[in-house]
């Protein structure tokens, strides 16, 4: 069906003007800072606006400029991170900062091959802040309006997929007004994920249910394409309490890894199935070893947490450990980078959320 895009926008203006999300980066006045915006479209990525909420506000108020985020350690913007995920995201943030600073000085640029080649910012986070912050005509295409499209559309093929991608961000583009681009897209944000939801979307309630293909066809449980859930991996971690001289052993995860800059136990994963097998695994000790360049020895088990990291789900056995001393590595190999800190110091390192909740179980049991 042809739509009318001049009735489709008047509609999903009008219901923008009496539901729209109160959100925290939204709060700006009457001048929208481009720094607010990419903030919190960073750390919107593969998190909900929930989590986000209590995020944005700490690290605004520690980092109210591009300036002030650029001069900061990297281990303090981390721990502000902490708890959000996908670390990636803050390193680049980071990196960009600094890059605005240097190249930019310290002002958000505004030219698209500007924004797209600063670390971590793609097409869609270039599009929601240069229409947002500068009201350019610019589409986006993130989760709430891949769905909402996608719906629209009718489209039953993966939207990852490059035919179905480019037809979804054509299509986000065509429906753009010449004005307002920036209010249009947060209202098809807000539209899709208040109205056409993943699970029962409430088409009686859509301003462009008359737009709409999959309501026409009563397709909504079938599109959008979902992918078949990969399927659950289960694996057993340690992680060591290693003190020595009113110190304790802490690594720090290099770039392109899991948790790659934050501070952890030393970690790793065993093939014994069973706690007391532990210390006598030597697939354990060689792992540890790789990653640290000590010889450490797993003692007493402190105690036991269950968590998932994408398809895996983790038992982490929580051991004291001893450190036996350096080990010689292969010429290959390097190991993580160390620290010995006090138990008061770990409360500013960043840590991953398994380290930082054993971090105060340690406290809560005075294991110190
Ligand atoms: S009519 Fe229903 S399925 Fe279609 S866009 Fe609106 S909420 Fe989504």
């Amino acid at each position: 069906m042809a739509i009318n895009y001049v009735l489709f926008r008047r509609r999903i203006f009008a219901w923008y003007t009496k539901h729209s999300r109160t959100l925290p980066w939204r709060n700006t006045g009457t001048t929208i800072d481009p720094y607010r915006v990419w903030v919190s479209e960073i750390m919107l990525q593969q998190t909900t606006t929930k989590t986000v909420e209590g995020y944005f506000d700490r690290f605004l108020k520690r980092f109210p400029t591009i300036a002030e985020l650029a001069a900061a350690s990297m281990d303090e913007v981390s721990r502000l991170w902490e708890g959000l995920g996908y670390y990636r995201r803050c390193v680049q943030m980071h990196r960009a900062a600094q890059e605005i600073v240097t190249r930019f000085g310290g002002v958000f640029p505004n030219r698209r091959d500007d924004v797209l080649s600063l670390p971590g910012i793609g097409r869609y986070t270039a599009g929601a802040i240069l229409s947002i912050a500068f009201d350019q005509r610019q589409p986006i295409l993130e989760a709430n309006t891949i769905r909402l499209h996608a719906r629209l559309l009718a489209l039953r093929a993966d939207p990852a997929q490059n035919e179905a991608n480019t037809l979804l961000w054509n299509f986000a583009e065509k429906i753009l007004p010449k004005k307002n681009a920036g209010r249009f897209n947060q209202a098809l944000m807000d539209l899709g994920n208040l109205v056409c939801t993943c699970q029962e979307p409430q088409c009686i309630y859509c301003p462009v249910v008359s737009f709409c293909e999959t309501a026409k066809q009563g397709l909504q449980s079938e599109i959008p394409y979902q992918k078949t859930k990969e399927k659950k991996e289960y694996r057993t971690e340690v992680a060591l309490l290693v003190r020595k001289k009113g110190k304790i052993l802490l690594v720090r995860y290099p770039e392109g890894v899991r948790w790659a800059g934050l501070w952890d136990f030393p970690r790793a994963e065993t093939d014994a199935e069973q706690p007391n097998h532990i210390a006598a695994d030597p697939k354990l000790r060689e792992r540890l070893a790789l990653i640290t360049g000590h010889h450490l020895e797993p003692e007493t088990l402190i105690e036991t947490i269950k968590h998932s990291v994408t398809r895996f789900r983790i038992t982490l056995l929580f051991f004291t450990g001893t450190d036996h001393g350096k080990i010689s590595l292969t010429e290959n190999t390097k190991p993580y980078e160390l620290q010995w800190v006090t138990l008061s110091e770990l409360h500013h390192i960043p840590l991953n959320s398994t380290g930082r909740k054993l971090v105060q179980n340690i406290n809560q049991k005075t294991l110190w």
